[in-house]
């Protein structure tokens, strides 16, 4: 009897180490691709829930914590690509409440703790990398990422680059600081609408800063707008430090770091917070401990409409000596808490699963969902990447699943909450193509149709050719595409330039107007440049940077392209092994020679010299409005300025609206710099704009190269 009920106990056991054990080895693999990879595999919600059933574990069976499990430690982003070096401060996480009543409970329980009455100091909480910088004698010395808590990754070239950080102070101190490096929302989106493959999409401004910051090249660092507000200092000679958090503040303003100004301070009374504050000298609101839930709804509501993401609001005990007597986990602080926004959440049912191919063939399974309302839109459809995702959620058509929007963006089938009960299983993609039947090839994670005359993949390479970022033949949109296809006019790329397009005038919606201007649109997308209309060819790995490094590596024609070994390419800085395998390959197969020549016949350009003479630059610009005011020293007269920008894709206007990006602010400019303040509207001044457009670079020390 005793013997059964010690194996049932020791199975128990074995149970919940083996669940430990799982949910330790899964945090670890989520926590690389969010920190290291800047891609995460689930959303926030998910990984604070599988963090919480860990902790719950862990706390019933002390016994089973193992030494490497994420509660014990800061979440890591150390990589190997950047040395590594050690931190002098404590640099650790924050605890969470999920709740207003959390807080309000938080907040209680130190006042309760502390017989002194308390005030506290709520920051927005900046969703982007944490980050230290080392000041010695008032000279930056290094940028380090938080790592795993005690080191983390070198990473000062790159972070150098970001203007609001003064490279040097004008006091000769060592301090260190930390602060959160982040990208504005509307940079986020500028930039990554230039990115043409989706899947190197970053899926928030957060992934983007966090790739970013580990670029091997500084350069490419320096052309996303970075900044970094900073929100706490450390004096190495202790009795430098200010008496409270506010006054911290307020010093790390005076010695230039640049401070969020959206702060609030809370104390019993609203008066006693803001004359704290008014002391201190610091922007910001003040509030009664009364107004904390009042504030957090307002703040929640507010947060779409900031520059930046934030992911919550931090909650922070403001004196120091409190600080030092509540001291740290090896986690988190114990004096202050984040409050956590709850990530949009909704719950739906798998009606069926369609299958897309691709225009290079790739297969994907996409979700399709019973329409429900998730963050302001309806959610009808959600990819599901590939088998493996379908197998890791065990999903079958019919399943109810929770939907999130990953990094808040992206709706994603996060997992099922109650299985089908027709008794369908775990749904499987097809083995040959839904397209043209052919058997499916597996490479990597995912399926490819190996049949290059597949009608999908034929459709998705004309629409993806005549595209607004390709040759942008304004009239030949994929319905139309898919329309000219199935009348057999539209094939293959070079019939864009052969087809009669006359005896098509009388198909649905198509009259002579259409015609004389699909005539006109493709008889124009003729002088578009080289690099275009080599990067239009849909040869994988020939997108629109490595067209733009094949040309400028002396590749810049079709018949060097032709010619060239595997040898001559891997010599380009840019072009890996991989790279030049594909790309010679691509350029002995017969079916795209006979496009090219036949493109040649029609006169598209081959090849840099039909270029003319302007140079083409790389389309930087493009989405983007600018409005441009004062005088400059590089730009006179101004038009100079404005043609910078246009030749680089940007469109100018006359003055800053709702729809202008960004305000190019000279020396004397009047009301249009008001304006755009007042719009939000990105001011870049000349020094920035130089770099921006690649013609200068910021040195050591603030110096201005001009190239
Ligand atoms: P966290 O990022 O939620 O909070 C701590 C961090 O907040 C600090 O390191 C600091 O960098 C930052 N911060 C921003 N503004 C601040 C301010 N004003 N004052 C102080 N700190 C401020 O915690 P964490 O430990 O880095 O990461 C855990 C969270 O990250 C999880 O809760 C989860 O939401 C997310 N995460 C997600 C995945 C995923 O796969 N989706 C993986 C790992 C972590």
């Amino acid at each position: 009897m005793f013997q059964k009920k010690l194996e049932k106990c020791y199975i128990l056991v074995m149970d919940i180490k083996e669940k430990i054990d799982g949910l330790t080895e899964k945090l670890i693999n989520y926590q690389k691709a969010y920190y290291v990879d800047g891609r995460p595999l689930v959303s926030d919600l998910e990984y604070d829930r599988l963090f919480d059933e860990l902790a719950r574990l862990e706390k019933a069976n002390p016994s089973l914590v193992r030494p490497d499990s994420p509660t014990l430690r800061v979440g890591s982003d150390l990589s190997n690509d950047f040395p590594e070096i050690e931190h002098t401060i404590p640099v650790l996480s924050l605890d969470k409440a999920y709740s207003r009543d959390e807080v309000l409970s938080f907040i209680d329980k130190c006042i309760r703790k502390e017989s002194s009455s308390l005030t506290f100091v709520a920051e927005e909480k900046i969703d982007g990398i944490s980050m230290v910088l080392y000041y010695e004698e008032g000279i930056l010395s290094r940028a380090v990422t938080r790592g795993n808590g005690l080191v983390g990754n070198d990473v000062t070239a790159n972070i150098r680059t970001i203007k609001s950080i003064p490279l040097s102070l004008p006091e000769k101190i060592d301090l260190a600081v930390r602060g959160e490096v982040f990208l504005r929302k509307k940079d986020f989106e500028i930039i990554n609408s230039r990115e043409e493959d989706e899947d190197k999409k970053a899926a928030n401004p957060r992934n983007l800063a966090a790739g970013t910051v580990r670029r091997q090249k500084s350069e490419e660092a320096a052309r996303v707008p970075l900044d970094m507000f900073i929100y706490e200092g450390f004096w190495r000679d202790r009795g430098q430090t200010p008496k409270d958090h506010l006054h911290i503040l307020r010093k790390l303003k005076d010695l230039g770091f640049k401070i969020n100004s959206h702060m609030s301070f809370f104390a019993h009374d609203r008066k006693d917070a803001e004359a704290a504050l008014a002391e201190a000298g610091l922007e910001g609101k003040a509030y009664a401990f009364a107004e904390m839930e009042d504030y957090i709804a307002f703040k929640t509501n507010e947060r779409k409409n900031l520059e930046w993401e934030i992911d919550g609001l931090v909650f922070k005990i403001n004196e120091l000596e409190t600080r030092e007597r509540f001291g740290y986990t090896e986690h988190h602080p114990r004096w202050a808490v984040a409050y956590k926004f709850e990530s949009p959440q909704a719950v739906s049912r798998l009606l069926g699963i369609t299958v897309q191919v691709g225009r290079t063939g790739r297969i994907t399974p996409v979700a399709e969902l019973m329409p429900v309302s998730l963050g302001g839109s309806v959610i009808r459809r959600a990819t599901l990447h590939n088998q493996e995702y379908i197998d890791s959620l065990e999903l079958a058509v019919g399943d109810t699943v929770s939907i999130v929007k990953r990094g808040d963006v992206i709706p994603a089938v996060e997992d099922v909450i109650e299985k089908n009960g027709e008794g369908n299983t775990t749904y499987e993609i097809p083995l040959s193509c839904p397209s043209c039947g052919s058997p499916l090839e597996k490479d990597g994670a995912h399926m490819y149709c190996p049949n290059r005359g597949c009608p999908e993949q034929v459709k998705g390479l004309l629409s993806f050719f005549a595209s607004r970022n390709q040759m942008d033949i304004e009239t030949l949109g994929p319905k139309t595409i898919e329309l000219f296809y199935e009348k057999g006019v539209l094939r293959r790329i070079e019939d864009i330039y052969g087809a009669d397009y006359s005896s098509l005038v009388g198909m649905p919606g198509i009259g002579e107007k259409t015609i004389r201007q699909i005539v006109k649109s493709v008889e124009e997308s003729k002088s578009r440049p080289f690099k275009v209309v080599l990067s239009s060819l849909g040869i994988s790995e020939i997108g629109k940077k490595s067209a733009e490094i094949l040309v400028s590596g002396g590749f810049d024609s079709i018949d060097k392209l032709k010619a060239a070994d595997e040898d001559d390419l891997v010599r380009i800085p840019g072009i890996g092994e991989r790279t030049a395998h594909i790309i010679v390959e691509a350029f002995a197969d017969a079916d795209l020679l006979r496009t090219l020549d036949s493109l040649a016949s029609h006169g598209l350009h081959m090849s840099q010299a039909d270029d003319g003479e302007d140079e083409v630059l790389e389309q930087t610009l493009q989405g983007t409005v600018w409005c441009v005011t004062g005088s400059f020293e590089n730009f006179n007269p101004r038009s100079k300025a404005l043609e910078e920008i246009e030749r680089r894709g940007g469109r100018t206007v006359s003055s800053v609206t709702g729809k202008t990006t960004h305000l190019l602010a000279g020396s004397g400019g009047g009301s249009k710099r008001a304006d755009a303040e007042r719009l939000g509207v990105r001011i870049v001044d000349e020094r920035e704009f130089l770099v921006l457009i690649g013609k200068a670079e910021e040195e050591k020390g603030g110096q201005l190269e001009l190239f």
